[in-house]
């Protein structure tokens, strides 16, 4: 039976009597920081020397410190910093200072999942994962609301290691929305599944080829733009609020009949077999361990994709027409640094 918590399920005592270090200022950890403090719990936060986020997050009102520094401080230490960076930062910095009695947290599975981080079997492991990106966590916790997350042990060398997690995720919110418990492999496979077949990898190949098909074919590419990207946003949003019964209700019934008639044909047989064998390069690790050997190269395969995708037609075209539409807040990454 799948267990959800909510806000009146938690005694949020055993995290306001506990104090937390967060790692890393990044998309989840500014969230994270954050939301805890305003929920009345002592947080550090703690970086690398010369870190740029440091002074970001002394202006936004919190305490920082060294990895070190505040691993020794904390009770509990949840670890967001990128999942590649985790295992040298968790040998360097954390591991060296941690004791008895402490809780480590992670916010993914992966590096526990893998193997690549083993702490010792005298502190807890559990994780929080907010199943939203960060600034989605920030964002709705500050309106009054909340992003739904994943809660898991892997280790209780205390006894208290679950009402501790359930605590740190009513701190930053997610008992609002609903907290799933699950275990670190489920987690962990079901997130790289999902972001591979369908959120990341499968949208993006998906609208990629349907915009070179209509481009090849000879139509005006800022249309098959609008008709394969922009509409997309305005469809995925009906499938959100009604699930999809109600996108297909508030569409024309040609474009419903299109659905029942094509969908099948682009999403066949073929493409299924492949997410089972995809699936199967998750579980047996064999993805995760390719990837760890691309960041050891120094992620030269990566790196060289990472700026081919960026000159591909469709975003040239996106970028001009976005521009254009200042009422969607549109964003332009650097692709060579990678920042906004
Ligand atoms: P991020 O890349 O946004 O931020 C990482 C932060 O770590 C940086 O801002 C920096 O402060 C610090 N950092 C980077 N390199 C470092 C180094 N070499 N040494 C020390 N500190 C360094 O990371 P993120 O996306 O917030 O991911 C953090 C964790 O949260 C990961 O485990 C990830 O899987 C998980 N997670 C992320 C999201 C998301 O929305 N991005 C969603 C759910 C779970
Ligand atoms: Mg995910």
């Amino acid at each position: 039976m799948t267990r959800m918590y909510y806000d009146t399920d938690v005694s949020p005592q055993a995290i306001l009597e506990r104090k937390v270090a967060v790692l890393g200022f990044g998309s989840q950890g500014h969230a994270h920081a954050l939301n805890l403090k305003d929920s009345g719990i002592q947080v550090r936060v703690g970086l690398r020397p010369g870190s740029p986020s440091w002074d970001r997050a002394e202006a936004q009102g919190l305490t920082v410190g060294t990895i070190p520094d505040v691993v020794q401080w904390a009770d509990v230490v949840m670890v967001l910093l990128p999942d590649t960076v985790q295992p040298r930062v968790y040998t360097e910095a954390i591991e060296p200072h941690l004791r008895e009695g402490q809780t480590l947290m992670f916010a993914h599975g992966f590096n526990i999942h893998y193997g690549t981080i083993r702490p010792p079997a005298f502190v807890d492991v559990s994780m929080v994962a907010p199943k939203a990106p960060g600034h989605r966590v920030r964002e709705l916790f500050t309106q009054g609301a909340g992003t739904p997350a994943l809660l898991a042990v892997h280790q209780d060398a205390s006894g208290q290691a679950r009402d501790v997690a359930l605590a740190y995720a009513w701190g930053i919110g997610c008992t609002r929305a609903g907290v799933l418990e699950t275990t670190f492999k489920e987690e962990t496979e079901t997130d790289l599944f999902g972001e591979q077949t369908v959120l990341c990898g499968g949208v993006t190949a998906l609208i990629k080829a349907a915009f070179e098909t209509l481009v090849e074919a000879g139509y005006q590419p800022e249309l098959a733009y609008f008709e394969t990207l922009h509409e997309l946003k305005l469809i995925v949003d009906l499938l959100y609020r009604g699930g999809l019964t109600y996108m297909r209700y508030s569409v024309s019934d040609t474009a419903e009949y299109g659905d029942y008639k094509v969908g099948p044909r682009i999403i066949d047989e073929h493409v299924r077999q492949t997410m089972r064998e995809v699936l199967q390069a998750i579980q047996d690790g064999s993805f995760a361990r390719e990837w760890i050997e691309e960041n050891a190269k120094g992620r030269p395969w990566f790196n060289q994709k990472r700026r081919e995708e960026a000159r591909h037609p469709i975003e040239a075209v996106g970028r001009r027409l976005r521009r254009m539409m200042p009422f969607l807040d549109p964003v332009e990454v650097d692709p060579e640094r990678w920042e906004i």
